[in-house]
């Protein structure tokens, strides 16, 4: 561990777990949790899967699996603490004209949009802060001379993918179109970029976009655990315009369970679990192979076109000495026992990440 106490500054891809804790109806319809975590502050975290082993005489019993992760946040983990050891080292990531990403995915209700909307809000608080204490760094000034971030350009997007289609958070529900400009740069045409000057600002930008994902998702047809919601803080150095500039993208990714919905659904209804499958398999495909780019000798393909989604992410699996990216997951678990197959689906989609 490092003196900030996140001790993964050094580490490109970051693999979280985080189990939330039973909720009071679940409770009382006599389920109980069956992950469960090593204790805070030991060596190695762990996951723990308890699932039943049935057994040909006598009583099913409960086996054990196990998980390593980076960071394995249990029942009783509070945001402040996910957010200080998961997400915070993305912010001098972007600041320093890198691409900082931050991932929750895992099944519909198991804590994905209640993790990341606390996460954003914390990094709106700290992102100016943080400007400020770089600024002191770069010119040698004490933190109380320097009133503001005003060496940074702040734009901020909200936007969703569902199936095939982009639409705008902070403008809903126009369409915005992703594509690769001649220069191999993604744009996402037409998307609300809105300037943000206060940590207050951002956080209004965010609960907008949230809130209208909520109205959709309290809808009769459901469309919030199908969509991957992406919000987009772009980083502009004012003193470094020559410089690229910094992004940070924080997604919360479509409920991992509809790629495999096999139901009798609709034709589009398919077509978007297809795609959804198609976008986490991809992005799983990419960050994975991106680490091993980094520490290889020989080509490796980072499959990014396989999926709007990851062209999207295009810059957050790029190659570069002069750019950095950091790329943080954190998975989460509903706990309870009738999700057990679930949340082995989730941990195996992550734990090869580590
Ligand atoms: P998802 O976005 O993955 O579908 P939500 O974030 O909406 O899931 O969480 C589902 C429910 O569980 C919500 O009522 C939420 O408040 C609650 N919840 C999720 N994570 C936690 C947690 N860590 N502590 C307490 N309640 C939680
Ligand atoms: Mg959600």
């Amino acid at each position: 561990e490092d003196e900030t106490g996140n001790g993964d500054d050094d580490r490109d891809v970051v693999v979280c777990v985080r189990v939330r804790p039973l909720l009071e109806g679940e409770t009382q319809r006599g389920l109980f949790p069956a992950v469960t975590t090593t204790p805070a502050n030991t060596t190695e975290d762990k996951i723990f899967v308890h699932s039943v082993e049935k057994k040909v005489t006598g009583l099913p019993r409960l086996a054990t699996k196990d998980f390593g992760v980076d960071h394995a946040f249990g029942q009783t983990s509070l945001n402040e603490e996910v957010y200080q050891k998961a997400a915070r080292s993305l912010i001098p990531i972007a600041l320093g004209g890198g691409v900082g990403s931050l991932f929750a995915s895992g099944q519909t209700g198991s804590g994905k949009t209640h993790t990341m909307t606390a996460i954003e809000n914390m990094i709106a608080r700290d992102l100016f802060q943080f400007a400020r204490e770089y600024r002191c760094q770069q010119d040698g000034l004490k933190l109380e001379d320097v009133s503001d971030s005003a060496d940074f350009e702040y734009r901020a997007s909200f936007f969703e993918l569902l199936g095939n289609k982009a639409r705008d958070l902070l403008n809903y529900p126009t369409e915005v179109s992703i594509l690769e400009d001649v220069l191999g740069q993604v744009q996402v045409v037409g998307v609300t970029e809105e300037q943000v000057k206060t940590p207050d600002e951002l956080t209004s930008i965010i609960s907008r976009g949230s809130s209208f994902r909520k109205t959709i998702g309290t809808a009769k047809n459901d469309t919030s655990s199908r969509s991957h919601a992406i919000c987009r803080i772009k980083i502009k150095n004012l003193r470094r315009l020559e410089a690229e500039e910094g992004v940070l993208y924080l997604l919360d990714l479509a409920g991992s369970e509809s790629a495999s919905d096999s139901r009798n659904h609709d034709k589009e209804r398919m077509q978007e679990s297809v795609e959804i499958n198609k976008s986490l398999t991809t992005l799983k495909d990419c960050i994975r192979n991106r680490a091993l780019a980094v520490v290889s000798t020989k080509h490796i393909h980072i499959p990014y076109r396989n999926s709007k989604l990851t062209v999207l992410l295009k810059s957050a699996f790029e190659l570069s000495s002069v750019r950095a990216c950091k790329t943080v997951v954190i998975a989460t678990i509903n706990p309870n026992i009738l999700d057990t197959n679930h949340s082995l689906n989730t941990l195996r989609y992550v734990s090869p990440l580590k």
